[in-house]
């Protein structure tokens, strides 16, 4: 038996925002309290969702505070702002920082819990109010998940916290709103996506569902990331990436993530790394080491991606896949943590407490190799 999770009331496509309002009514839900950051209040998109619901005889009421990789204390900030009305449904509208606090602060609402005592291994599954996720980057796939990730900022821990109760009802999945997004963004946030593919793909817990997904995720984002990068007005690369980025985020959430997002995590909370660039960092040595764990697997990553051929031998295509990795980082400008300027003497004091935290994370144990504390130090 495979028990999934998935959003019940997805609009997918141009223009899909415009459906917000007939997706609440069909989902029940009348009170919304809206989640956003700064840029998103500033670019109008916030004054036309608010437009829009108005129309519908829908006031809302929105925080605008949200930061990014969200801390227990804007998480708070927001709750705080929601007890002032009364909503049945919380909106997440942004990149995945405040879709994750959407997701926090709707179990918060309901629940007498704290962040900390959410964090993986516990998982939520007591439903909190309704999540409606309206994603404006095509990366995290958040607004596919049973997932939020919280940053606790006094032991600079990003905590991975799981359960249905996580689960959007609604998703508004419209790859126009992903237009607006500069180079670094695009390429940073589509490589998370193209991470949760494989890893989803390679995952210990992968089912055939998941399989379905993931292999039409990396082959969509593998193609038209590039274009979405260079051309930011290619209507039909944004619309595969996101796609993708969807796909994607509904096969991790159903199978799960491995070691680069173990190891992402600890990176990006030390060192306030942007998620996707840390997974990218990550990505090619990663899967260097992981492919005698799944030969076979990656060879057919490669193969659907359009790397290696049939009759390519699985070694070989495993290898054609990490060179086409390796590749595609210095095309798109990722560099190695060594080169990314991170403090180097810090860097070496927290190799073992970031091992340990990855390690605690459970995402190194879905790997199809697993490590152990001095395989992530190395
Ligand atoms: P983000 O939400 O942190 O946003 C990064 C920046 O991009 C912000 O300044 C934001 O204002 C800006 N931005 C967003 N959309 C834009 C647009 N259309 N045009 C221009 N600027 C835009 O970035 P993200 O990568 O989407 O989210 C990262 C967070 O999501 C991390 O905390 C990560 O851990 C988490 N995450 C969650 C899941 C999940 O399943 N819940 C999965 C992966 C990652």
């Amino acid at each position: 038996m495979t028990a999934l999770y998935l959003p019940p009331f997805v609009r997918l496509g141009g223009g899909a925002l415009n459906d917000l309002p007939d997706a609440l009514r069909l989902a029940g839900l009348k009170t919304p309290f809206l989640i956003t950051d700064q840029f998103m209040a500033s670019s109008g998109l916030l004054d036309r969702v608010s437009t829009l619901l108005h129309e519908a005889g829908i006031e809302l009421r929105a925080f605008t505070d949200a930061v990014p990789d969200p801390t227990i204390t804007s998480v708070n900030a927001a709750l705080t702002a929601l007890r002032e009305g009364r909503h049945d449904c919380v909106i997440g509208l942004g990149g995945g920082s405040p879709i994750d606090t959407a997701k926090m602060v709707a179990v918060l609402a309901v629940h007498d819990t704290t962040p900390a005592s959410l964090r993986a291994p516990f998982m939520q599954d007591e439903p909190g109010l309704a999540i409606v996720a309206i994603p404006t980057t095509a990366g995290t796939g958040s607004e596919a998940t049973r997932v939020t990730v919280i940053t606790d900022e006094t032991t600079d821990e990003k905590m991975l916290c799981m359960g249905a109760a996580y689960q959007p009802r609604i998703a508004i999945v419209d790859y126009e709103l992903t237009l607006s997004m500069p180079q670094r963004l695009t390429a940073d946030t589509g490589t998370d996506a193209l991470t949760h593919a494989l890893e989803a793909y390679v995952s210990r817990r992968a089912s055939p569902f998941t399989d379905a997904l993931a292999l039409t995720a990396m082959a969509r984002i593998w193609k038209y990331l590039p274009a979405a990068c260079t051309d930011p007005g290619n209507h039909e690369a944004r619309a595969a990436v996101m796609q993708g980025a969807f796909e994607a985020g509904m096969a991790f959430s159903n199978a799960s993530v491995a070691l680069v997002h173990g190891m992402s995590r600890p990176i990006g909370a030390h060192f306030h790394v942007a998620h996707g660039l840390s997974n990218a960092m990550l990505l090619p040595e990663i899967t260097a080491w992981s492919l005698p764990g799944a030969k076979q697997r990656y060879a057919t990553c490669a193969r659907v991606m359009g790397l290696a051929g049939e009759d390519d031998p699985d070694s070989v295509a495993g290898a054609i896949l990490v060179d086409a990795l390796r590749k595609r980082n210095a095309e798109i400008g990722v560099p190695s943590p060594r080169t990314f300027g991170l403090n180097a003497a810090r860097w070496d004091n927290l190799l073992p407490l970031m091992a340990e935290q990855a390690l605690a994370s459970g995402s190194p144990a879905n790997n199809p190799r697993i490590p152990d504390a001095d395989d992530i130090i190395e």
